[in-house]
């Protein structure tokens, strides 16, 4: 059987998994901090990211020499064409960068590159064990908001890799300023930094999403109405999505849904108001259960 290696690129790590099908064999982090980098040192950004990629695919390769095809996901824009990176917002700089060809060819294996959202977006439709027709829409709450769609088994990038950028919709108009220069955008109230500035708003005090996680747990009502609030607005954004492309399988994954038991009663009933009658009730929505892997298992079957 043939192993492919599946690579998340995340804030400051680098997560590379080999796979062998859905079953991962063998993970590895690596320190990364590719955003530190992309601001600290604008012009090697991009080859250092190429060095640092190779270099620890190659480390990962001398233990399993018979993987043979590379999956990166990448947080960015990807031509669906071209494999460029068009524009990554949290890592500035990398502007119509090409990252999967030089890789390829020092590692001497084929180089996929794609967006991250829509790579755990593939893991989470396999994982399901849906088939076409069927397809899924998945969203990830994390420091951003990013999305991705598999619609009738295959993933939809859109003409120009940036299709289901959900994090961008508005869902408050003139509301907070968002890093895309808009305003009232849904990574604005949903995101850890979103649930952080519902918080702050509510209580004047400014803590972490993880703290508001842990207030919640322990009864705090500001804590728990402020992931309340993320769940309304992601349901807002959710319900317009859902009269463009009619979607029956929904998985919520990222860090924020861990405060699922307070996100999920706010979005439901938002999501009963909102949708269009026909669609009430019959959105099958879930939390994802594979987090961990879905980046990377994604990135592997891309390759
Ligand atoms: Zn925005």
């Amino acid at each position: 059987m043939a192993l492919r290696i599946g690579i998340d690129v995340g804030g400051t790590n680098l997560r590379v998994g080999v796979f062998d099908g859905l079953k991962l064999l063998h993970q590895q982090r690596f320190q990364a901090d590719f955003s530190a980098l992309c601001k600290q040192q604008p012009n090697q950004a991009l080859e250092r990211i190429i060095d640092l990629l190779a270099e620890q695919i190659s480390s990962v390769l001398q233990q399993y020499p018979q993987v043979e095809s590379v999956g990166i996901g990448f947080p960015g824009f990807i031509d669906p064409v071209t494999q460029a990176i068009i524009q990554s917002p949290n890592l500035p700089g990398l502007h119509h960068a090409h990252i999967a060809k030089p890789v390829a060819s020092t590692i001497k294996r084929p180089v996929h590159i794609e967006n991250d959202a829509l790579c755990a977006a593939l893991a989470e439709y396999h994982l399901a064990q849906l088939a076409p027709p069927q397809s899924l829409m998945y969203i990830g709450l994390g420091t951003g908001i990013g999305g991705g769609l598999i619609y009738l088994g295959q993933p939809f990038p859109g003409d120009h890799g940036v299709a289901m950028e959900f994090g961008h919709l508005i869902v408050v108009p003139d509301g907070r300023l968002c890093g895309c220069g808009n305003h009232g955008c849904v990574e604005q109230y949903a995101s850890a930094g979103g649930v952080v500035q519902n918080y702050a708003q509510a209580s004047g005090q400014h803590l972490s999403a993880q703290q508001i996680s842990q207030k919640a747990q322990q009864g705090d009502v500001a804590a728990q109405q402020a992931f309340a609030e993320a769940g309304r607005y992601l349901a807002i954004a959710m319900a317009h999505a859902a009269k463009i492309v009619d979607i029956q399988h929904w998985v919520l994954g990222g860090g924020v849904m861990q405060a699922q038991d307070w996100i999920l009663p706010a979005l439901r009933q938002q999501l009963e108001w909102d949708l269009i009658p026909v669609l009430r009730g019959a959105l099958d929505i879930r939390v994802s259960q594979s987090d961990d892997i879905a980046g990377m298992l994604g990135a592997a079957l891309l390759a």
